[in-house]
Formats: C-alpha cells, sequence, structure tokens
C-alpha cells in the first residue's frame, strides 16, 4: 500500500471499539459494565469531524456503553451488537455511499481481519493480535485505548493536509 496515496483517499474512519477505542478491558458493574475511553482520542475524533470526515464506530458487542460514547462524541454512525461485523461494515458502504478504498478501519482482533481485507487503510493498534498485525497495512505506536485513536487521525489529518487548520483554532492568538 501506498500511505501516502490512500490516506488522501479516506473519507471514512471505522473504529473498533473493544480494544481500540478503549483497552479491551470490560469491567463488570452492578449496573452494567465499565469501560474506560480516552478522552484525548476523543478529542481527536472531534477535529476529525469538523474537518469532514465520517468518523464511527462498529463493535461485535451489544453494550449500551457503546452508544453512550458515540452520542457524547457525536460520531458519523454506531454499528454496535454485530456479530457478523463484515454484513455490518457493508450495511455501512451503502448507507454512507462510500467505496471500501475510502475508507480507514482500525481493528485489533481477529474479528477484524476480515474487514482489514477490503479497506483503503487497515490499522492495527499496537497491542492487537498478531495474526492482525500481519493484516494490517499500518501498526500504530501507540495501543488501544492509550492513545492509538488520536495518532491515527493525526497521521490522516496530516497527510490530507488538515491537520494544521484543524489546530489553527487552538493556536491562533486573535490578535
Ligand atoms: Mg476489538
Amino acid at each position: 500500500m501506498n500511505w501516502s496515496a490512500a490516506a488522501r483517499r479516506i473519507k471514512a474512519i471505522i473504529l473498533d471499539i473493544d480494544g481500540v477505542m478503549t483497552d479491551g478491558m470490560v469491567g463488570f458493574g452492578p449496573e452494567g459494565n465499565i469501560k474506560f475511553f480516552n478522552a484525548r482520542d476523543g478529542h481527536a475524533i472531534k477535529m476529525a469531524l469538523r474537518e469532514g470526515l465520517l468518523v464511527g464506530a462498529l463493535s461485535g458487542r451489544d453494550d449500551p456503553v457503546n452508544r453512550r460514547r458515540a452520542d457524547e462524541l457525536g460520531l458519523s454512525f454506531c454499528y454496535t451488537g454485530e456479530k457478523d461485523k463484515l454484513a455490518a461494515f457493508q450495511r455501512l458502504l451503502a448507507e454512507h455511499h462510500l467505496q471500501p478504498d475510502e475508507c480507514l478501519y482500525v481493528g485489533d482482533d481477529v474479528v477484524d481481519i476480515p474487514i482489514f481485507r477490503r479497506v483503503g487503510v487497515a490499522v492495527a493498534v499496537s497491542d492487537a493480535v498478531p495474526e492482525a498485525q500481519a493484516h494490517a497495512h499500518v501498526v500504530t505506536a501507540a495501543g488501544g485505548g492509550r492513545g492509538a485513536v488520536r495518532e491515527i487521525i493525526v497521521r490522516v489529518l496530516t497527510e490530507q493536509g488538515r491537520w494544521a487548520k484543524a489546530l489553527a483554532r487552538y493556536v491562533e492568538t486573535g490578535e
């Protein structure tokens, strides 16, 4: 894969949840599950949305906290409880009028491999299982729930020439 050319084509960033937006741990509390999401990943997602990219989640696990996090971030889509992730990905393409090569997908486990094999850019987090890493185009330096999402968003926006613009609202003095 030519990273530069592939990254410039990306219109949608699709994130697995467990092990990508989180570190993969799921706490079982008396009133439901507890997961820890990374606030810096969350802010990068908001910046990418502001720059016009679609950013959303695709998870096999049916869990109300997934949708809660998606709502909080204003994700473009949230497919959750999708036992057949590939079928959900194909539905996503149709519903959002996307071509596979316009999608970047971030995953961490073997269930993500069928999607890795179809998207323009397949990204495994640094602590993804080796089988998933072997099918990815890119492996992040950061782990799931530890900045991997932010890292890949910065890389894509930089390659698309949008990162400086995304940052401008924070660094401009207004003077
Ligand atoms: Mg996962």
